[in-house]
């Protein structure tokens, strides 16, 4: 027994059967004795909804009007789930952000949660409530509503598991836990059992299809444990949380990460001196273009060949700035490709077991695949390669790291 919060994302609360679904889901929690904070999203499709209606009425709409509306959404799924819970019999309370009073800053469409009063949550509990709580939105100083930014009802049940001190926080969405790397590359990835909130934020670009990214930083950073779970499904999922120091066998590499949306730039022939790094990137920064990976290369003429990622969709924008520090600094050239991808192998493991780099690269190697450009973090090695060999990549690096799934019986399902 103990304090639970379920979040359950718009898929689960998408009609009224599944909020019957999810109805029965917490009675039952509850009659195990557990006490249970509930937070929803709005139905499927809602918070999608209500923007095209903003869109229609105005182009760029306050911030301010914005909140009110794409709060809504959830705000009905409140009302609904309570009542689903109260037709099971089960005492039920729903709350809008602003009554719970999670205070936000005031930076509409994408504020921050600054604090959770959660006195009023404790009497609600205490008296035997389940407490349906609307995700995604707090309330300002002033009392203006706030939303907290697309997806941000995971960091909602966080932060109230962070400020109830939950025992977990469950995140009930439409995948039954997090993969070694995209089932759909790789046939035979395998659902983690547990991963660590650091190895989790490193294969954001998994993840962040599962969970709010923002969310994972927020529960590492309080350490509340979090657990991805299929809403409809029965399974343990997959617990995030931190490293475990009494685990013997903490697996070397936790899974295979990839990113299509990189893009490479390269200054040829620079002139090679000191704060010749600070003149190319300087520029980029004040363009406000995110950089990735950076290689620096020096040849023996006195120059040096400088390449760096950025999103793809800022592979234009950059070129052109580069164009301009090119001429600038007398390089030669600038070359931008945009058929480039990122594959990462991630693992605390590393930390503690040698030979992980050049067991990718010999992995790469044995299915020929070209490496462009490594990079590499305490428990992370990324290389950019050609986007064309993505899948071979990950398929390759996948089963010569050992993640795959026991080969299914033949004639079970
Ligand atoms: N309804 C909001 C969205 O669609 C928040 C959430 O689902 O977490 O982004
Ligand atoms: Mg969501």
């Amino acid at each position: 027994m103990g304090l639970i919060v379920q979040k359950f994302g718009g898929t689960s609360v998408g009609s009224i059967q599944r909020i019957g679904q999810v109805a029965d889901k917490v009675a039952r929690f509850r009659a195990e004795g557990h006490d249970v904070v509930v937070v929803v999203s709005a139905m499927s499709g809602e918070t999608n909804r209500l923007i095209a209606l903003a869109e229609e009425v105005q182009e760029r709409p306050e911030p301010r009007e914005m909140d009110v509306l794409i709060s809504t959404g959830e705000q009905v799924t409140t009302a609904l789930l309570s009542m689903a819970l109260h037709k099971r019999g089960v005492k039920a309370k729903s709350y809008t952000g602003s009554q719970v009073r999670i205070l936000t800053d005031d930076s509409h469409t994408k504020a921050r949660i600054r604090e959770i009063d959660n006195e009023r949550l404790h009497a609600g509990l205490e008296a035997g409530f389940v407490l349906v709580v609307a995700g995604f939105q707090g309330v300002d100083e002033h009392g203006n509503i706030t939303t907290l930014g697309r997806g941000g009802s995971d960091t909602t049940a966080v932060a109230l598991a962070a400020a109830l001190k939950a025992d977990e926080c469950q995140i009930y969405t439409d995948v039954d836990g997090v993969y070694t790397t995209d089932p759909r590359v790789v046939d035979g990835a395998r659902r983690l059992d547990r991963i660590t909130f650091e190895e989790m934020l490193e294969m954001a670009s998994m993840g962040s299809k599962v969970l709010q990214i923002r969310a994972v930083e927020f529960a590492g950073k309080y350490q509340v444990p979090l657990r991805v779970l299929h809403s409809f499904e029965e399974g343990p999922g997959t617990l995030i949380t931190l490293e475990d120091a009494n685990q013997m066998e903490t697996p070397t590499i936790a899974g295979i990460a990839f990113n299509r949306d990189e893009a490479k730039l390269t200054i040829l022939g620079v002139p090679d001196m000191p704060g010749v790094a600070y003149k190319i990137l300087g520029p980029i920064g004040e363009a406000n273009i995110e950089v990735d990976v950076i290689v620096q290369n020096s040849a023996d003429d006195n120059t040096t060949d400088f390449s760096f990622t950025v999103s793809r969709s800022d592979l234009a924008r950059a070129k052109e700035v580069l164009q301009g520090v090119a001429n600038e600094i007398k390089a030669r050239e600038v070359r931008g490709d945009s058929k480039i991808a990122k594959v990462s192998v991630v693992g605390v493991g590393m930390r503690s077991h040698a030979g992980v780099a050049s067991q990718m690269f010999g992995a790469l190697a044995e299915v020929g695949i070209n490496i462009q450009m490594i990079t590499t973090s305490e428990i992370k090695i990324s290389v950019i390669i050609e986007e064309k060999f993505l899948e071979l990549a990950v398929r390759s690096l996948h089963s010569s790291f050992g993640l795959e799934r026991e080969p299914k019986e033949e004639g079970t399902a």
